[in-house]
């Protein structure tokens, strides 16, 4: 079938919307007709070529939503018209995927970031040429995709799916770090470094989990203002030795949970600084590779834990229903960081995603 799409032509280049090929789903794959896709950081790195492994011409968009469109052979667990979000990629097989922790799947890097099938399948192509499209096994920036249904997560009927794309990678990862991982207790302090959708999704969920107090750092003002409408207790504006100040200060000795998703060196390393003994810091900003930081040794002592998470370490087809239901209940409400882009307005979606002017860009797919 005939598909609209946005391309990246080569690496570095701006989105180009085309009109491309799709193959049919195969077994265990299903169509998936895109409403809207979130746009993720991840997308930007994409496009500027930051996977040595990432053919061009390429489709980007791994935060996809929409409607079932048509099911592969032996998919049983969806229907045509069925709401879903697409999310992460994992292969099922491998130590991490069978100890139920797919998000640390051995094989994800290569399932999101090849362009390709396991099998080195290519479903979108142009006049007979492959279109790499398998873009965290979906590639979203377009009309339809095709993606495996195992990485589908199908959504209660009254869920407004135009929003919700976004909950497939990045606000799974902030909220699923925070209810997952640290696991807070109702009175426990938090701390969040970068207020990005991630961090937003972080603070919501610190914010449903009872934290108190749930200190939010950034240095854009206007993000900081939605943190205090969205549960920080308290706001700073990232200063260095003087914002640590500011949080011993209001803790007494410091955090017992941080959160860091700016992927800044100087910045994880407050994050690690700032915490308590027995504290938890947990990074998710996706550093490029080579990218060091430093912290004092004596600041593990004590009990204190540094540690990464991917994709909130969640199951999305447990913790997306989950999601969409605080949601729905008000209590989570992404609604707050989503800003809508036609499709064919990518590049400024990408502009004011970059600048910091939107914290969520969704691109609304037309039909
Ligand atoms: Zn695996
Ligand atoms: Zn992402």
């Amino acid at each position: 079938m005939q598909i609209t799409a946005a391309i990246v032509p080569d690496r570095g280049m701006p989105f180009e919307i085309q009109t491309l090929d799709l193959a049919p789903p195969r077994a265990g794959e299903v169509l998936v007709q895109i409403v809207a896709s979130g746009m993720c950081h991840t997308d930007l790195h994409a496009r500027d070529g930051y996977f040595p492994n990432l053919p061009y011409p390429v489709v980007c968009g791994h935060e996809g939503a929409g409607i079932v469109a048509e099911l592969g052979a032996g998919v049983a667990e969806l229907a045509v018209g069925d709401k879903v979000v697409i999310s992460f990629p994992y292969c099922g097989e491998c130590e991490p995927c069978r100890a139920d922790h797919p998000a640390y799947c051995v094989n994800g890097r290569a399932l999101k970031s090849s362009g390709r099938r396991s099998d080195d399948f290519t479903p979108m192509s142009r006049g007979g040429e492959p279109v790499y499209s398998c873009f965290f096994q979906q590639s979203s920036f377009a009309t339809f995709a095709v993606a495996p249904a195992k990485d589908v997560v199908k959504l209660r009927r009254d869920a407004p799916v135009e929003l919700l794309g976004p909950l497939g990678c990045g606000l799974q990862t902030g909220a699923g770090a925070v209810l997952n991982v640290m696991q807070p207790r109702p009175g426990q302090s938090f701390a969040v470094f970068g207020v990005g959708g991630v961090g937003l999704a972080g603070l919501m969920a610190a914010r449903i989990a009872g934290c108190d107090p749930i200190i939010a750092v950034d240095v854009l003002p206007a993000r900081l203002k939605l943190a205090t409408e969205l549960g920080a207790t308290h706001v700073l504006e990232s200063r260095d030795a003087e914002t640590l100040a500011e949080i011993r200060k209001i803790t007494g000795n410091g955090v017992h949970f941080s959160l860091e998703t700016s992927a800044v060196p100087a910045v994880f390393r407050l994050a690690a600084d700032a915490l308590r003994g027995m504290g938890t810091c947990v990074l998710v900003g996706s550093a490029r590779a080579g990218t060091e930081a430093s912290f004092e040794m004596p600041v593990i002592q004590g009990g204190r834990v540094i540690r990464g998470v991917v994709q909130g370490d969640s199951k999305p087809r447990e913790f997306i229903p989950r999601l969409v239901d605080l949601f729905m209940d008000g209590r989570f409400p992404l609604d707050r960081l989503v800003t809508g882009y036609k499709l064919a307005d990518i590049n400024r979606a990408a502009a004011d995603a970059t600048s910091g002017a939107t914290i969520k860009p969704v691109l609304n797919l037309p039909h």
